[in-house]
C-alpha cells in the first residue's frame, strides 16, 4: 500500500537533512536565530523536528528517512538528498566531507572509508543518490567553491538572492549587492548546476508595486530584467518572528507585514509572469504560523493564489503548474518544445515533452554558454563543452527495471532528451557534451554514451 503518492510522484524521492546548528557569517535582519538549530531555522518546522530527534546525525536522518518510506511503500531507489541549514559554505569542509559520506553511507548500507569509494559503491546501490542539493549565499561562490561542491557530488545549489534592489538588500543587511548575486549565478550556470533562487517580497523597505518590478528583474533582460533565470524559485514571503532584528523596526512602527489579502493579490499578480521553464516550490515558507506574529498565518497559500488566479481568467505556467503526475501519458501523443532564452552569458534551451493538455511529461536543461567562465585547471572536462543541467522525466517512481502503464520514465523520453541535446550542441559548435551527473546516475549516463570525466560526465560530439 502507497499511502501518500504525491510525495514521489516526480518519479525520485525527496531526503531532507539539516546540518548541525552552526551560526552564520551573515546578519540578515529577518531571520530567526535558535541556538539548538542551524541559523534561520525553527526546532518545530518539518524536516527540522526529525534532524533534532536524530542529534544532527546525517547517517540516521538519511536511514531512519529511507525506513519510513520503506514502511509506508515508498520506493526509495532514487534519492534526491537535500541538506538544509543556513549556510553550507560556511561549514568547514572536512564537517561537509564527512556529512556527505555518511549521508551516502547511508544510502549504501554500508560505510566506506572514503567519500570517493562511498560514491563508487552509490553507483549501483539500492538507494541511488539522484541529486545533491545544498544552499549558500551568493557571496560565498566562486570557481574553488564550485569545483569543490563538484567533488562533493552536489548537482544543484540553493540560493538566497531575496531582492534585486540594492538599497534593500543593504537596508536588511543581507550584506551582498544584486551584482554579487548576479555574478554568483553566472557561475553557477557556467558550472551546471541546477538554480534554486529565494526570494522574499516585503521585507523592509518594499511595497507590494517595488516587489512587482523587483520580481521582474529576475528574468530575461528581454523581459526587462538581469538574465538571472532561475530554474526553481521559491517565494519566501517575509515573516515577522520574534526574537529578530526586524521585530524591533515592528515595534517602533517602522515596518508593516501585508495581510493575508495584500501577499494573495501580490503573488497572483507575479506568478502569470513566470517563464515556462521555472518552477515554483514555494510560495510561503512552512514556519509554524504560532511563530507568527503578524500579517500573513496561512500556510496554504498556494491554493489561495491559484484561486485568483481562476477568478481573474490568468493561468500559471510554471513547471509546478503543469507537471503531469498522475496521468497517464500516451507518448504518441507527446510534443517536444524547444524553448530558447537568453541567460547572462549563455544560451539556454528548455527542451520538453508536453501533452496536448500543455502537461509537462519531461524536460532538458541544455546551456550553450558564450565563453568560458571557468578556470582551465579547475573544470578541464568543460573546455569546449555544451552543458546539460538537468534531465527530468516524471512518473511515479518505479522501482529500476519496473515497468508501468503510461509512466512517462520508462518510455526513453530520457534518450530521446539526451540525443536531441547532444543535436543542437553540435549544430551550435560544441564539440563535447558534458552532463552534470549525480553520482547514483552515472550508469545511466554510461549506457548513453557518457564516460566519466574528472567532475562530469562526457560524451565527444
Ligand atoms: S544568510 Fe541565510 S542563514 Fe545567514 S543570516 Fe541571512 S537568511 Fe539567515
Amino acid at each position: 500500500m502507497r499511502r501518500k503518492p504525491v510525495r514521489t510522484l516526480s518519479g525520485v524521492t525527496t531526503v531532507t537533512v539539516l546540518t548541525k546548528p552552526y551560526p552564520c557569517p551573515a546578519h540578515c535582519i529577518f531571520c530567526p536565530t535558535d541556538v539548538r538549530m542551524p541559523k534561520s531555522y525553527l526546532p518545530d518546522e518539518p524536516g527540522a523536528a526529525r534532524a533534532f530527534q536524530n542529534a544532527f546525525d546525517p547517517f540516521r536522518q538519511v536511514e531512519s528517512r529511507i525506513t519510513s518510506y520503506e514502511a509506508v511503500g515508498h520506493p526509495t531507489d532514487k534519492i534526491e538528498l537535500l541538506i538544509l541549514g543556513g549556510t553550507w559554505s560556511a561549514y568547514r569542509r572536512d564537517y561537509q566531507e564527512e556529512f556527505v559520506r555518511r549521508c551516502f553511507d547511508a544510502m549504501n548500507g554500508r560505510p566506506a572509508d572514503t567519500l570517493d569509494e562511498a560514491h563508487a559503491w552509490n553507483e549501483d546501490s539500492e538507494h541511488r543518490n539522484v541529486g545533491l542539493v545544498v544552499e549558500t549565499r551568493p557571496d560565498e561562490i566562486n570557481p574553488t567553491e564550485l569545483a569543490w561542491l563538484r567533488r562533493l557530488g552536489v548537482t544543484k545549489v540553493q540560493m538566497g538572492v531575496q531582492s534585486l534592489d540594492d538599497a534593500i538588500l543593504a537596508l536588511n543587511q543581507r550584506g551582498h549587492t544584486t551584482a554579487q548575486a548576479a555574478a554568483a549565478v553566472e557561475l553557477l550556470r557556467a558550472a551546471g548546476f541546477k538554480i534554486v533562487l529565494h526570494w522574499m517580497p516585503n521585507l523592509l523597505g518594499a511595497t507590494p508595486q517595488s516587489d512587482r518590478a523587483d520580481f521582474l528583474r529576475l528574468w530575461e533582460a528581454a523581459k526587462g530584467g538581469l538574465g538571472l533565470c532561475p530554474d526553481e524559485i521559491k517565494i519566501y514571503p517575509t515573516q515577522l518572528l520574534e526574537g529578530t532584528e526586524l521585530y524591533r523596526f515592528w515595534e517602533r512602527g517602522e515596518y508593516r507585514p501585508y495581510d493575508t489579502e495584500t501577499l494573495t493579490r501580490l503573488l497572483a499578480d507575479v506568478k502569470p509572469e513566470i517563464p515556462r521553464y521555472c518552477r515554483v516550490n514555494r510560495v510561503i515558507r512552512d514556519i509554524p504560523s504560532t511563530h507568527v506574529v503578524e500579517g500573513n498565518k496561512r500556510t496554504s497559500l498556494r491554493q489561495d493564489v491559484l484561486a485568483e488566479l481562476e477568478r481573474r481568467g490568468q493561468r500559471c505556467q510554471c513547471i509546478r503548474c503543469r507537471e503531469v503526475g498522475a496521468i497517464a501519458v500516451n507518448p504518441e501523443h507527446l510534443e517536444l518544445e524547444e524553448l530558447r532564452y537568453a541567460a547572462g552569458a549563455a544560451e539556454e534551451v528548455f527542451l520538453s515533452f508536453v501533452t496536448p493538455s500543455d502537461r509537462l511529461a519531461g524536460y532538458l536543461r541544455l546551456s550553450l554558454p558564450h565563453s568560458m567562465r571557468l578556470p582551465a585547471d579547475l573544470f578541464a572536462d568543460l573546455q569546449g563543452a555544451a552543458i546539460i543541467r538537468e534531465v527530468h522525466v516524471y512518473g511515479q517512481s518505479l522501482g529500476v527495471g519496473q515497468a508501468q502503464r503510461g509512466a512517462a520514465q520508462h518510455i526513453g523520453l530520457g534518450t530521446q532528451l539526451l540525443d536531441r541535446a547532444a543535436e543542437l550542441a553540435r549544430q551550435a559548435g560544441f564539440r563535447r557534451l558534458a552532463v552534470i551527473a549525480a553520482v547514483g546516475t552515472r550508469a545511466y549516463y554510461r549506457a548513453r554514451g557518457f564516460d566519466t570525466g574528472d567532475l562530469y560526465m562526457l560524451r565527444e560530439l
